[in-house]
């Protein structure tokens, strides 16, 4: 198939790229690199000996998505492109409506109008809430979420919902994905964040390759089994392999939209990941647990076992991989993607 992934150059996208190509598939990029370094293509076809087309637009911008798909013949989609961050999404919420929502909408639009109907969308546990029972399964309802970034999340499974309704041709995938951490076992390409980390997983990292001081722990005093909270920690590799099994999945299928939690079913708290990054790293990780961060929810994870049904996928990797993938990606390239970088922004 020949597949186009949005949002290709950046985190998650970057590792599907090299997975499908694994697979079989001819790959094409979009992505109007906000979020992420044009070295990224460099990395990713040196990983794959191949060369990878890539087109460097906005997908908000509708006369250019819909020549993309005039111009590049197109089976499928795997649409990551979008803006991430929680914080940031409450202080300018009309950037997160208008980026997430309109480059879908290009996007819908495009497809149907080429013929395309396969679309693989980058959905987040967030759509859960506050109140879902954990672990979390497919069929809650109603979703909700406590941000702008979530909403748009929200807003766009209910656009998908709508649109596969009334149109049965289209075959969507809905992933909803847990904490992705972790970076290719090459240690070529990994997570890039600019600026200060909002994530734990990079945020340690960052600590302990002597680029920040200390960690702060936001709560010891949750009703969790060490105080601290708890996620489904995914390594982004076991992600992109979901990725691939979703996208075969959909080929077969008889129904227009689906959607798959990828997670592992476990539950893994700060403390225990600041320990195992210190087993993978060798190197010490210094914190001081702070106040609650708001909005955190104590624990949950998810019920993988419609993914693990249905796709025949399973998260494979454990947390100390998912550590030993970041420290190999973080110690060999501790200013990221660009390493001419000065030490510190
Ligand atoms: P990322 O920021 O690394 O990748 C997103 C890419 O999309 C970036 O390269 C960015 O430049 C590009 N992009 C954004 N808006 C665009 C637009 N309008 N047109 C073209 N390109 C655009 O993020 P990621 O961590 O790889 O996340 C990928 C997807 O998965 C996102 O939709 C995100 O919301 C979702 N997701 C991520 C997480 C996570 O923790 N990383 C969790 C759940 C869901
Ligand atoms: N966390 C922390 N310090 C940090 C960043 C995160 O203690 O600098 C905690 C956070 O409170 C949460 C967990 O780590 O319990 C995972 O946070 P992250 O932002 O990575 O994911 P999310 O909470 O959005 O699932």
């Amino acid at each position: 198939m020949r597949v186009l992934v949005s949002g290709g150059a950046g985190y998650i996208g970057s590792h599907t790229v090299v997975r499908l190509v694994a697979a079989g598939h001819d790959v094409v990029v979009v992505d109007n690199f906000g979020n992420a370094k044009p070295a990224v293509i460099d990395r990713l076809e040196a990983l794959t000996e191949t060369n990878i087309p890539v087109h460097a637009f906005d997908l908000t911008d509708k006369d250019k998505t819909e020549h993309l798909f005039a111009s590049e013949q197109i089976d499928a989609v795997i649409h990551f492109a979008g803006l991430k961050a929680v914080g940031e999404s409450v202080q300018i919420p009309l950037d997160y409506y208008q980026n997430n929502l309109e480059s879908t909408f290009s996007l819908l639009r495009a497809m149907r109008r080429h013929g395309c109907s396969s679309l693989v969308f980058s959905s987040s546990a967030t759509v859960y809430g506050d109140n879902a029972p954990v672990p979390y399964q497919e069929d809650y309802e109603p979703l909700s979420a406590a941000s702008p970034y979530g909403r748009t999340k929200v807003m766009i499974e209910h656009v998908l919902r709508d649109v596969a309704h009334i149109d049965p041709v289209w075959r969507i995938a809905v992933l909803r994905y847990f904490n992705p951490v972790g970076a290719h076992p090459s240690g070529t390409i990994g997570e890039d964040p600019q600026g200060i980390p909002n994530n734990l997983m990079p945020f340690i990292a960052q600590v302990a390759v002597g680029k920040r001081d200390r960690l702060q722990v936001f709560g010891a005093d949750y009703p969790t089994t060490d105080g601290t909270c708890e996620r489904d920690y995914i390594h982004v590799e076991d992600l992109a392999a979901g990725h691939v099994a979703a996208l075969n999945r959909i080929a077969m299928s008889n129904s227009p939209i689906r959607t798959w939690n990828l997670g592992t079913g476990t539950g893994t708290s700060v403390l225990e990941v600041i320990h195992a990054f210190e087993r993978a790293s060798g190197r010490t990780i210094p914190y001081d647990v702070v106040a609650r961060r708001a909005g955190d929810l104590p624990a949950y994870w998810a019920d993988p076992a419609r993914a693990n049904e249905e796709l025949g996928w399973r998260a494979t990797h454990t947390i100390d991989d998912m550590c030993a993938d970041t420290w190999r990606w973080q110690s060999e390239n501790p200013h990221g993607y660009e390493d001419a970088a000065p030490p510190d922004e």
